[in-house]
C-alpha cells in the first residue's frame, strides 16, 4: 500500500491538501505586512502621536522618527524631526524635552544652534517644563562635550542657555 489513492486516505484529498497550501501561503502573505509594520511603523510619529515620558509632544505639522542609528541624538529637517531613541532614553525626562524642543526649535529659528537652544530653553521655562533646577542636570550632560564646528562647547552652551533664560 505504499501508493494508495489519496482519496482512499482518510481527510487527505487533494482538495484539502490544496486549501493546506492556500493557508500556508495566506500566511506568508500576511506575514510581510506585520513584519514592515514592527519594524517600521512604530518608529514614525505623525502630529499628534508622539509622547516623551508619556507627555503629548508636538511641533506644527512635524513628524517624529525614532532612528537608533542617528549619528546624533536628534536632527531637523523639513517636515520631520529625527530622535535617537538609544541617546535620548539614557536622559532625565526634562533633558529629553529640551533636546526634542531644540529640534522643534530649529524649525523655528533655522540652523543656528545657539538660536534653537535658546528658544528650546524658554519655551521649558515657559510651558513650565524645565525649572531652574534643571540646569543641574543640563550642566552634567553638557560638561565634557567639546562642541563640533557648529557646536559651541558644551560649558558655552550652558551659559547661552542661562543667559535666555534670564533674559524676558
Ligand atoms: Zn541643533
Amino acid at each position: 500500500m505504499r501508493y494508495a489513492a489519496p482519496s482512499l486516505v482518510k481527510g487527505f484529498t487533494m482538495k484539502s491538501l490544496w486549501g493546506r497550501r492556500l493557508a500556508t501561503i495566506a500566511m506568508f502573505v500576511n506575514a510581510v505586512p506585520i513584519e514592515a509594520q514592527y519594524s517600521v511603523q512604530p518608529n514614525i510619529f505623525p502630529p499628534g502621536t508622539f509622547f516623551v515620558d508619556g507627555i503629548p509632544v508636538g511641533c506644527g505639522g512635524v513628524t517624529f522618527v525614532l532612528d537608533p542609528n542617528l549619528n546624533d541624538v536628534g536632527q531637523a529637517a523639513p517636515g520631520i524631526i529625527r530622535l535617537n531613541p538609544n541617546v535620548l532614553g539614557a536622559l532625565p525626562t526634562t533633558l529629553k524635552l529640551f533636546w526634542v524642543s531644540h529640534e522643534c526649535g530649529h524649525h523655528v529659528v533655522g540652523f543656528s544652534e545657539n538660536a534653537a537652544d535658546c528658544w528650546a530653553i524658554r519655551l521649558g521655562r515657559d510651558q513650565g517644563w524645565f525649572p531652574p533646577k534643571a540646569f543641574d542636570e543640563m550642566i552634567a550632560m553638557f560638561r565634557n562635550n567639546p562642541g563640533d564646528f557648529s557646536h559651541a562647547p558644551g560649558p558655552v552652551r550652558v551659559q547661552n542657555m542661562i543667559n535666555c533664560y534670564r533674559a524676558p
